[in-house]
């Protein structure tokens, strides 16, 4: 009733997934499964070889360090590293998947000793496609889809992390509020589409005059916010009047020079009397409301608390 040996080599090479067998030294000892080469590489060739020899020395030693790993815990280990097959000795020119793979490693200690050694029985999953996923579903959940900078749910969590660093290390952080003028008129004038056109225009043109680490984000319909961290209001308030003037001829010289778009800014800072991030995109919306009644097409700082 039982499988002989070949049999039982037969059902473990069936495994979709390699299943290497590494010794305390870091010696292939064994492997199995694994057996499509759209997921992974031929890698028998690495029998009999030591993880020092074939991988890059900062990859083996993280490997050497989970196997220490999963045989001082006595237990199964899971770790997630990149690799791709040229990082390997012996892979480069086998048949499989190109670029760098993700895996998950279920690493768990051999019950006895393998060639007089302590050995781990180490499965390793291609996880690429999950990740991948992962990560665009994450920049999707980030991400305004009309106009490709961060959404309000982003702006907010990069506020909070703003707000929090000041509280506690009175880091600076500026905020710029902007609403267009009349976009109603302009919608009604040129059309839904044309507006859409004209935000992504205008989300461009403003991502050109900030640095890497300022944030654009949509906070609502036609209304966007930019952090400044490490920035003064002072400092802001320079930024927010190159913007306004970049807006007010950028978008007609882009798109169409009917089209005349400006808009109205606010600027404001964290003040140690702020409790509540609510206190500072209170000041850049009244600021922008100020802007709007002295005439649109400026920039108004308030930054008293
Ligand atoms: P104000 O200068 O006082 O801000 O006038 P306004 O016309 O810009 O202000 P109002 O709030 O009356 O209108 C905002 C307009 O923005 C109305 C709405 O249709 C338009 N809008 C909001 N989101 C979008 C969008 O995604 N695409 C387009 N094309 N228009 C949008
Ligand atoms: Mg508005
Ligand atoms: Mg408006």
């Amino acid at each position: 009733m039982y499988l002989d040996r070949d049999q039982m080599l037969v059902v473990l090479n069936a495994l979709p997934d390699p299943v290497f067998v590494l010794t305390e030294t870091g010696l292939y000892a064994g492997l199995y499964g694994h057996a499509d080469p759209k997921y992974y590489h031929d890698a028998k060739d690495l029998l009999g070889a030591s993880v020092r020899d074939v991988m890059p020395a900062e990859v083996a030693e993280s490997i050497m360090e989970h196997i220490q790993e999963a045989l001082h815990r006595n237990g199964l280990l899971k770790v997630e590293y990149p690799l791709s097959s040229q990082q390997v000795k012996g892979l480069e020119n086998s048949a499989g998947p190109g670029g760098t793979l993700w895996f998950e490693g279920h690493v768990q200690p051999f019950p006895g000793l393998v060639d007089g050694e302590r050995a781990v029985i180490w499965v390793a999953r291609n996880i690429t496609r999950r990740k991948q996923l992962e990560d665009e579903l994450l920049e999707a959940s980030q991400t305004d889809p009309l106009t490709h900078v961060a959404n309000r749910r982003r702006l907010m969590e990069v506020l909070e992390f703003h707000f929090g660093a000041y509280r506690r290390y009175r880091h600076p952080m500026a905020l710029i509020m902007f609403d267009l003028d009349h976009f109603k008129q302009l919608n009604d004038r040129f059309g839904h589409l044309t507006g859409d056109r004209v935000l992504r225009c205008l989300c461009d043109l403003c991502r050109q005059d900030l640095r890497e680490n300022d944030l654009l984000a949509r906070f609502g319909g036609e209304e966007f916010m930019i952090v400044l961290p490490s920035t003064t209001a002072e400092r802001a308030a320079q930024t927010a009047e190159r913007i306004r003037t970049h807006i007010s001829t950028g978008v007609a010289a882009e798109l169409d020079e009917e089209l005349n778009v400006t808009i109205s800014l606010g600027v404001s800072e964290l003040l140690e009397t702020d409790t509540s991030l609510e206190q500072v995109i209170q000041r850049v919306d009244d600021a922008v409301y100020q802007a709007k009644d002295e005439g649109r097409d400026r920039v108004v700082v308030n930054a008293a608390g």
